[in-house]
């Protein structure tokens, strides 16, 4: 079909703003040849075309959700999710994985994903003895929904060689109970080991059904009109798979590989092919790096900020930010810098190292993506790019910051004057963050999910779920970027609101900037791929309120046909 040609004919919403409407798009051959009216667009395409017509819906760039962690989803698809609503229990949480359990698989690790501490009744995940009543013989992981925190059972604990006696590991803490007795709960550099220990081992004997579920995975995501991600943690492992299913043709949509290291998803990985480089279906995105934790992460505050808000205010609205550590506010530790400032949570570089590290991944051919959450982190990454950020230029793409959550006007305009992209996860504030910033906001000049803010300071917004954190579906994320509307009804930061056009902007053509290839897709444009999704309504004619309402479709992904709603 594509060769012949298609005439889309209704509301197309480009995304180009030399002209952001039109009527019809025609494409042939996979990609766009015609923009404007339908006259034009039949007359360019020539004789017999097919016309689809839209009725009441609308055309626009397909989606492309730039940091999304597909390999991981697709690699724990095969057991129960373990995101339940808030007010569940402990014991709902085991009987999941009883149930695991009871399914077999052999005596290998066991792992399943997505409780949230603050979510269950008792305020805290589960722990050793209470994994063990369940599941004894097996070792085995339970990630929390952040994934950059879990809990082991005692087989777990084992086949990893830690007891009582043992260190914390590198940027890691293993928790402890009474008498120094581990609780099996793991943090950061911790979770991460036994992360990367149980993947490994599962995919020994995994790889098939890795394979399914890749597949499967791609095609919902189609059906959400998404077409392409940015996969923000590849271990070597999953390189060797994404080129397998790539191959058989076992991959719907295209994913951008940003590579990490075997033994821990924590440390970086510089030495593959260049960005850009690989197949076209699964091509090499920056290289990622991580500057704090997610529960722990890195935030500072002057003594006068503390003097404002007084010590327990200060907690409590640090708290409010909504990282489910933070949020339990013991956890929350301070300490008086040599900078004189006051610091909580867990930095994982100190500058010259990570100055040295951009500059290495640049040299390698290397873009860089660095996870930043708290405003500590923030300025360390950003000024690494001011540092170092020469050995990045003339790579794809530009400098990304992963999350950027909490931080003021002054850092996010230093983050527009380094050029980089603000990878950010509106949905977010929908799922867990807005409401804990809604009740205590975080002290004053720092914003959560500060958008708006980003925006104003020239920062560019890509759009991402962070899937399986949270949901990929994008018309829920653009309500709650538009609205700032919370899971249980209230509002967070209103004047942080995106419009909806500046959200699209940010799933589209913010996404193809963040994988570096603007030049190809997230606008409709005479030239680029006919990446496109068919919407039921045009998302700027309808209430926000009603975002979540509108159907996707049809996805077409390199002008081929690739979802159709039934
Ligand atoms: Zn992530």
């Amino acid at each position: 079909m594509p060769a012949e040609g298609l005439v889309l004919r209704g509301v197309a919403i480009t995304m180009d703003p030399r002209r952001p409407e039109v009527e019809a798009v025609g494409i042939r051959g996979g990609v766009i040849e015609a923009v404007g009216s339908a006259a034009e667009a039949c007359a360019a395409l020539g004789e017999g075309v097919e016309v689809v017509e839209l009725g009441g819906g609308a055309a626009l760039p397909a989606f492309i959700d730039a940091h999304h962690h597909y390999s991981l989803a697709a690699f724990d698809a095969g057991t129960p999710d373990l995101h339940l609503p808030s007010g569940s229990s402990i014991a709902d949480v085991l009987g999941l994985v009883e149930r695991a359990v009871g399914a077999g698989g052999g005596d290998g690790w066991l792992r399943l994903q997505g409780y949230d501490p603050a979510k269950l009744q008792e305020g805290r995940g589960p722990r050793v003895d209470e994994l063990d009543e369940v599941c004894p013989d097996r070792p085995l992981l339970l990630i929390a929904f952040s994934f950059h925190d879990g809990c082991l059972n005692a087989r777990g604990l084992a086949e990893m060689g830690w007891d009582r006696g043992s260190a914390d590991p590198p940027n890691g803490r293993l928790l402890r109970g009474r008498g120094g007795r581990l609780t099996g709960e793991v943090s950061e550099g911790a979770f991460f080991l036994a992360e990367a220990r149980s993947r490994d081992s599962l995919l020994v004997r995994g790889e098939d059904a890795w394979m399914a579920a890749c597949e499967a995975h791609g095609r919902a995501l189609l059906a959400s009109g998404i077409v392409r991600v940015g996969d923000a943690a590849v271990a070597p492992a999953f390189e060797r798979l994404y080129q397998r299913a790539a191959a058989d043709g076992r991959l719907p949509v295209i994913v951008h590989q940003m590579p990490v290291a075997a033994a821990s998803v924590l440390e970086p990985r510089f030495d593959g092919e260049p960005t850009g480089a690989g197949d076209a279906a699964a091509p090499v995105g920056p290289a990622k790096l991580f500057m704090d934790g997610a529960e722990r992460c890195a935030l500072c505050f002057s003594i006068t900020q503390l003097a404002r808000s007084g010590m327990a205010t200060l907690r409590r609205a640090v708290g409010g930010a909504g990282l489910a550590g933070l949020r339990a506010g013991s956890r929350v530790r301070w300490k008086r810098g040599r900078d004189g400032l006051l610091h909580s949570g867990m930095l994982f570089w100190d500058q010259p190292t990570l100055d040295a590290a951009v500059s290495r991944a640049g040299e390698r051919g290397l873009q860089v993506a660095q996870h930043a959450i708290g405003n500590e982190a923030i300025a360390q990454a950003v000024t690494a790019l001011e540092h170092s950020g020469r050995a990045l230029e003339g790579l794809p793409g530009r400098p990304r910051l992963e999350h950027t959550m909490l931080l003021d006007d002054a850092l996010a305009r230093r983050i527009g004057d380094a050029g980089a992209i603000a990878v950010v996860q509106p949905y977010f504030v929908y799922d867990f963050l807005g409401d804990a910033a809604a009740l205590t906001p975080p002290p004053d000049p720092i914003r959560a999910k500060p958008l708006r803010t980003l925006l104003s300071s020239g920062v560019t917004l890509a759009g991402s779920s962070d899937y399986p954190v949270s949901h990929y579906d994008v018309l829920a994320a653009i309500q709650a970027a538009v609205t700032r509307r919370t899971r249980h009804d209230r509002v967070c930061e209103p004047d942080e609101a995106l419009s909806v056009e500046e959200a699209l902007r940010a799933y589209t053509v913010g996404g193809a900037l963040a994988l570096g290839v603007d030049h190809e897709t997230g606008t409709l444009e005479p030239g680029k791929r006919a990446d496109i999704v068919v919407l039921s309504d045009n998302p700027l004619r309808i209430a926000p309120d009603s975002l979540t309402d509108v159907r996707v479709l049809r996805t077409y992904t390199g002008g081929r046909l690739a979802y159709e709603r039934s």
